[in-house]
């Protein structure tokens, strides 16, 4: 079984990508979705939240409030790494579980759907560091239209994009340190054939 880790920039199409990914039979893990899974209403990890941010990181239905606590820790270093220590060990924990899960049912090629991926390899933290990737894979498209399609996509400004774009790692820098780069600014139909290009390669690193 061969871990392949999967990332893009805001905007350019690591959703799309992962999802022709997973129709060719790649097994796919999504760590924003585990993420989200691991914090919903209730869970051991939002208790500990709760306990190092405080209740006002909950709505009224006792949900995380994901604005709230993403403006605690927007502007505060230190308070990304306290909230980090308590994120990312479960996080990659559940992610070892699901890849084990994933070489049991006998799974060639299992791709980790990782939105940081690039600025953990760069910095040498995060699932980079953790996980022993055979390859990693960039959803590309140029910057001006990761603006354009976050905009369309989120309804924002270009000022909001930019904003969101500056607290990631530049996508150019990105593709320079991916194995693979899938370029999206196209057609769909132009990307589906590349991620089939690339699926073949990933079979034989
Ligand atoms: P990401 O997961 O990297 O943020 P998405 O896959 O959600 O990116 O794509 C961003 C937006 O651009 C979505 O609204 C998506 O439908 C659209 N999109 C993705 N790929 C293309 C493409 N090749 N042509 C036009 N629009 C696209």
């Amino acid at each position: 079984m061969k871990l392949i880790g999967l990332s893009g920039g805001i905007g350019s199409g690591k959703s799309t990508v992962a999802r022709m990914f997973r129709e060719l039979g790649a097994t796919v893990i999504d760590a924003d979705a585990i993420v989200h899974e691991l914090q919903a209403k209730g869970t051991p990890l939002l208790e500990k939240m709760v306990a190092e941010f405080g209740g006002k990181i909950l709505g009224d239905d006792g949900s995380l409030q994901r604005k709230t606590l993403g403006a605690l820790v927007f502007r505060d270093p230190q308070a990304l790494q306290r909230l980090n220590a308590l994120v990312h060990p479960a996080v990659i924990q559940e992610m070892g579980k699901r890849i084990q899960a994933a070489a049991s049912a006998g799974a060639e090629i299992v791709i980790l759907d990782v939105p940081l991926l690039f600025e953990g390899q760069k910095r040498g933290s995060g699932s980079a560091a953790l996980l022993p990737y055979a390859a990693t894979v960039l959803a590309y498209v140029p910057r001006a239209i990761q603006i354009e399609r976050t905009m369309k996509r989120d309804r924002c400004s270009a000022d909001e994009a930019e904003q969101r774009l500056a607290a990631q790692l530049d996508i150019e820098e990105k593709k320079a340190l991916a194995n693979f780069a899938i370029d999206n600014s196209g057609s769909l139909a132009a990307t589906q054939s590349q991620v089939s290009q690339v699926f073949e390669k990933l079979k034989k690193v």
